[in-house]
């Protein structure tokens, strides 16, 4: 059995998963996908990265360093330290890969989900001896309603804002939810949105990847000509929203997407990216796994609940706190 271990990174003996540091002198780094706290990437030339090409595309878009990689599309085996690796679509974002080793020796799921989203199909699940699983909401807690039930109440609730004059000011992480969030401007609202900067690099690469997201322009100066603005949530704040009441002259209604965050005065639609409870078990129990390790989010106690209740062996692989999470 291959070695796996977690040490600024997840490590497949000599290979290394979603490097925290890229200073590991190791040669060989795989990035799932584009979100910061996976894709660390350094111009050294005595290291290859290896990732979708979609995920090379979204990472230029913040990112302008050359660093050497070798883009790899799903579906097509590849060879490092004597291990045979392939990457499989992991419904989390675009270009975003869960990874088999060895036909199934392995599986790393990184971060996924299973329901399908108005931009693409959820993942699919893998056969794997060994499981190595993303447990972001390993909490029974974070169970979160069907997709497409919380699509209608995003409809509904931007709909009666609108006719009532108000600006909607959605919340959602830039490369991800804020793709979603342009979608949902188009097909639910009928508005073309203004995306803040952020937002629209990826919205860019979507498109070109073949993602049809509808119309968006670049918010520059033109907020008075549009009815949707989308900006990342972080920005979300009761004095911007002050700012744009006033420059604007309209009431703002601003919203958050997540199944993390929630914002005081903020409308909260739980739209998350990642697996809910249930489904991080449907995967265990599909993939048929004999062993799972877990990391991210509630590593310990996902991996408590999985011998308990499914009798499976499991155990955390790190310590890895929520604060650390980026995405959500
Ligand atoms: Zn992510
Ligand atoms: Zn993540």
């Amino acid at each position: 059995m291959a070695k796996i271990k977690h040490s600024k990174g997840l490590m497949v003996e000599e290979t290394v998963i979603d490097a925290s540091v890229t200073s590991l002198k190791k040669k060989n780094f795989i990035i799932t996908h584009a979100h910061s706290d996976h894709a660390k990437i350094s111009s050294s030339k005595e290291k290859t990265f290896f990732l979708t090409p979609e995920t090379k595309a979204l990472i230029e878009t913040r990112n302008k360093k050359e660093f050497n990689s070798s883009e790899i599309p799903f579906g097509k085996k590849f060879s490092l330290d004597g291990k045979e690796f392939e990457f499989f679509f992991s419904g989390h974002i675009l270009g975003s890969s869960q990874i088999k080793v060895n036909s199934g020796e392995i599986v790393f799921t990184s971060d996924f989900r299973l329901s399908d989203s108005v931009l693409f199909e959820g993942a699919k699940v893998l056969q794997a001896e060994t499981l190595v699983i993303e447990s972001t909401y390993g909490k029974p807690e974070f169970v979160f309603p069907k997709r497409k039930q919380i699509y209608e109440q995003i409809e509904a609730w931007g709909r009666k804002e609108l006719k009532e004059n108000n600006l909607l000011v959605l919340g959602g992480y830039s490369i991800g939810k804020a793709q979603e969030l342009t979608k949902i401007s188009n097909a639910f609202f009928n508005e073309v949105p203004l995306v803040h900067q952020t937002v629209f690099g990826p919205n860019n690469v979507y498109k070109e990847k073949g993602v049809k997201l509808g119309k968006f322009e670049l918010l520059n100066h033109n907020l008075k000509e549009f009815n949707v603005l989308i900006i990342p949530p972080h920005l979300l704040n009761l004095d911007l929203i002050h700012a744009i009441e006033i420059s604007s002259g309209r009431k703002v209604s601003p919203a958050v997407f997540s199944g993390w965050n929630s914002f005081a005065g903020a409308k909260t639609f739980p739209l998350s990216d990642h697996a809910d409870f249930n489904d991080l078990l449907k995967y265990v129990e599909f993939s048929g796994a004999k062993n799972v390790l877990t990391h991210h989010g509630f590593a310990k106690e996902f991996a408590s609940f999985i011998k308990r209740r499914l009798g499976i062996n499991a155990r955390a692989l790190s310590e890895d706190s929520q604060s650390s999470l980026l995405d959500f």
